[in-house]
């Protein structure tokens, strides 16, 4: 069994760094997370305002695959995701939705088992633990991993919860995969800037799907397949996520790309996954169509 610690963590994405894990395709590893502010908060009176930004959104990773190479898939299956009893919920200065209407406040909750929140005396809910920080170095460079991209990274992708199936497009020979930034709980948007931020441990198995390629990030779940595009415009996010989910039903549900179109209009979902930035930064959106009976996997 593979287990990284989250001791080993990195702030970007990038092929410079120094792999804290090599395997082969298909191996299974465990990551241990941070919470997004590693572990910076850890009551009521510590404010967002006060956290070294340089700290923040941490991966634990990253771990070199030997067959990865430039134009293949990584495909990153999440088996269980499992956190800590208490999480932090921040509201955030000059960041997120309804900020003007809301004080600057942290917040903590308890999260029994993996699976309960309490968010007050009254309010309690199924908690439904998901990956923020998923992602692979690009080409060249480095991508500072609290930034979404098409390698992943920051996407904040509330159907990345166990069971599901990430894809990535590999970039760089190796693909130095890392990933982070757990919340107990999400809503699509991230509406305040933070999700239920929490530690963990992430049980993945990690292949190589070999001379196939994807423009962008994609999941699978049970029931649903996912494109996710990342923008600064909304429009354009929606626009690239529904393109890419266009080509795969033209590619492999035998469809004209109108009527991949019409059925996308009648069957899919334009789903916003982060939106809670300052309008200068990137929405990241997905579209979902469900698996239809009888039609073939979109990633083999
Ligand atoms: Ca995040
Ligand atoms: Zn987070």
């Amino acid at each position: 069994m593979n287990f990284i610690k989250r001791e080993q963590i990195s702030f970007d994405f990038s092929k410079d760094q120094t792999p804290a894990l090599t395997i082969k395709s298909g191996e299974n590893v465990t990551f241990q997370t941070h919470d997004c502010f590693s572990g910076q908060i850890t009551s009521e009176d510590d404010l967002i305002t006060e956290v070294d930004f340089s700290k923040v959104n941490p991966a634990t990773g990253p771990v070199y695959v030997e067959e990865a190479e430039p134009g293949d898939i990584l495909k990153v299956d999440i088996h269980d995701i499992q956190v800590r009893d208490w999480g932090v919920i921040c509201s955030i200065p000059d960041l997120g939705v309804l900020n003007e209407r809301a004080e600057t406040k942290t917040k903590i909750v308890s999260v029994e088992d993996s699976s309960i929140v309490q968010f007050n005396d009254e309010i309690k809910f199924d908690a439904d633990p998901m990956v923020g920080v998923i992602g692979v170095a690009p080409a060249e460079g480095s991508i500072p991993t609290g930034l979404p991209g098409n390698h992943g990274g920051n996407i904040d992708n509330h159907v990345i919860t166990k069971g599901s199936t990430v894809y990535l497009p590999i970039n760089a020979t190796g693909a130095y995969f890392g990933l982070g930034d757990v919340h107990a709980s999400m809503g699509d948007g991230e509406i305040s800037g933070t999700g239920i931020e929490i530690s963990g441990e992430v049980e993945t198995t990690i292949s190589v799907i070999k001379g196939k390629t994807i423009p962008r990030p994609m999941v699978e779940t049970s029931d649903s397949w996912y494109t996710v595009a990342i923008h600064e415009d909304t429009q354009s996010a929606i626009k690239i996520s529904s393109e890419d989910m266009q080509d795969l039903l033209v590619e492999h549900w035998n469809l004209s790309p109108t009527d991949a179109y019409l059925l996308m209009s009648v069957a899919g979902d334009v789903e916003i996954c982060q939106c809670c930035k300052p309008s200068n930064l990137d929405v990241v959106t997905r579209f979902r169509i469900p698996k239809i009976e009888n039609m073939a996997q979109l990633i083999k």
